[in-house]
């Protein structure tokens, strides 16, 4: 394994390829912190520089630095200042656009791995969480607890792009946003200070900014999460086959207008058109708070007309869950991903069909050579989600209770590592040009918000927070780093303009 990327790890030899600012950092981490900065043939660095979920982010930084703790990290980003170099930081490495977490050799990449404390409190109340550890690390680490967390629906998923986007979970039906069940950040800021945020101390405005508004504001290197009691869940796929397009849809469309009230469910209902086959197969991930084998919410997907072809739903805690599924995701390293995310309404069955008969139409069509799958999934995100969002002060997306039940439609291609992802995003704009085209022409208004965890970078995410809010946290930026630190020596993410 480490040898099939040594070639690409050559590229950011220091002294070889390194930016004279990056390569400057880079020394002085070396001196200081000999035994957390590696360079290119460092099996810790091939680690670092290649564990991500798509191929395109393997960018060869002039170095990596791997903090232990808040101190180094303040370290590195004095360091950092000090050169005038420029840098990325990474968590799970799953926002599949190349530079979001990871940069090429003109900068330095600050890992999270390090930083993989877990530790519940005495009451059990809370969880500090390194934003090293991915989502299955801390269920595993809270099953002997009978706890869970709000959390990733992946296991594979990491901690802190997913909550400082704000965070998607089986249970944010009842629980709202990963972000809102959070008590307390520590991040590093732009002048290398500590700090502790919380929703009620000096630094509340920070919380609220980090809850949902990316990567500009501080680094983060603890998360204190709320621990819910839930030893087991019920949660598993069924598989449909092909040609039940039309079952499908009605099952999206019942479970997400009445299935979802019941808080305690959730789906992840997905059409994946793979052009080996030449048509779309149809399948659902279904998750219950709860016991019952059948539960009523999702009928639709357990006892609809579909045939199911095969069914893993049953009783287990969500540490077992991820240890069923996260072995699939590994066989995807070296393929490339990308993601587009479309909202709408979900009280229209039409607004469905539509965005799913035209995105399978244009992908029979225009998919780039050498996609290996394109994939539609249509979680439902509804009134409950956006209520309970709201404690602790809210959060700056502020979603809209009004347009609620809202169907995130994750839109996702996966492809073997030699696509470009310009192609990729060439064939998004068609299909949701058509589909946008097509909903209009039905009398269909497409739902405004765009969850950047799930966005293409064509896509304006902070365009759609309402103007107030965005205002807030530019002034939150402007007071925690004037310099634009986090801004514009890291340039990757998603970034305030
Ligand atoms: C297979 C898969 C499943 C997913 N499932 C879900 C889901 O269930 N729910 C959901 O809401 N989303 C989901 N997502 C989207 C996911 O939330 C985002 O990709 C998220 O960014 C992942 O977090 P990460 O730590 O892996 O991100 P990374 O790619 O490592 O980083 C994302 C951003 O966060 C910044 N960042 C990383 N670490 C830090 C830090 N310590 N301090 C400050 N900034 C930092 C990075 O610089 C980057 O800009 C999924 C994605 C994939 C690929």
């Amino acid at each position: 394994m480490v040898r099939k990327y040594a070639l690409l790890a050559f590229a950011a030899l220091p002294g070889c390829l390194g930016d004279k600012p990056a390569s400057n950092a880079c020394k002085k981490l070396k001196n200081e912190h000999p035994d957390k900065t590696y360079y290119g043939l460092d099996p810790r660095y091939i680690n670092a520089n290649t564990e991500y979920y798509s191929s395109s982010s393997w960018l060869g930084p002039a170095c990596v630095f791997e903090p232990s703790n808040s101190t180094q990290m303040s370290d590195a980003v004095q360091a950092l200042k000090a050169a005038n170099s420029p840098f990325a930081i990474r968590g799970g490495g799953h926002m599949p656009i190349a530079n979001a977490a990871n940069i090429n050799s003109s900068g330095v990449l600050l890992s999270s791995f390090g930083l993989n404390q877990l530790k519940l409190s005495d009451d059990h109340s809370t969880v500090n969480v390194g934003p090293g550890n991915r989502w299955s690390d801390i269920y595993k680490y809270l099953e002997p607890y009978g706890l869970t967390v709000v959390g990733g629906r992946l296991g594979h998923v990491g901690v802190p792009g997913y909550i400082l986007g704000g965070g998607v979970s089986y249970l944010s039906n009842e629980y709202g946003w990963a972000s809102a069940n959070v008590a307390s950040v520590t991040g590093v800021l732009a002048d290398g200070k500590v700090v502790k945020a919380t929703p009620e101390n000096e630094y509340s405005d920070l919380f609220w900014a980090l809850r949902g508004g990316s990567s500009s504001f501080a680094l983060v290197t603890n998360f204190e999460l709320k621990t819910i009691k839930a030893p087991t869940v019920m949660i598993g796929m069924a598989s449909y086959g092909s040609d039940v397009a039309e079952q499908f849809i009605d099952a999206v469309h019942s479970f997400t207008t009445e299935g979802s009230k019941d808080a305690k469910a959730a789906t992840i209902p997905m059409a994946e058109y793979i052009p080996a086959l030449g048509k779309p197969a149809y399948s659902a991930i279904l998750f219950y708070n709860g016991v019952d084998e059948k539960p009523a919410a999702l009928k639709s997907f357990l006892e609809s007309d579909m045939k199911v072809t095969s069914n893993t739903f049953s009783n287990r805690s969500m540490s077992k869950w991820c240890k069923e599924l996260d072995p699939a995701l590994s066989l995807l390293k070296g393929s490339k991903q990308r993601f587009y995310v479309l909202n709408i309404h979900a009280s229209n069955k039409q607004a469905i069909t539509i965005v799913h008969d035209t995105f399978m139409k244009v992908a029979k069509e225009s998919l780039p050579l050498g996609v290996l799958v394109a994939a539609l999934a249509f979680p439902a995100v509804t009134e409950k989600f956006i209520t309970a969002s709201t404690a602790n002060g809210g959060d700056p997306q502020s979603l809209d209770v009004n347009g609620a039940p809202y169907i995130w439609v994750e839109e996702s291609i996966t492809s073997a590592g030699l696509v470009d992802d310009k192609d990729v995003d060439a064939f998004y704009e068609k299909a949701n040009g058509q589909i946008v085209k097509n909903l209009q022409a039905a009398g269909i208004e497409t739902a405004k918000f765009i969850y950047l965890n799930d966005a293409n970078p064509s896509q304006d995410a902070f365009g759609t927070f309402p103007p107030e809010n965005l205002e807030r946290l530019k002034a939150i930026r402007a007071k925690y780093d004037p310099d634009r630190v986090f801004t514009d020596l890291m340039p990757g993410g998603w970034k305030l303009a």
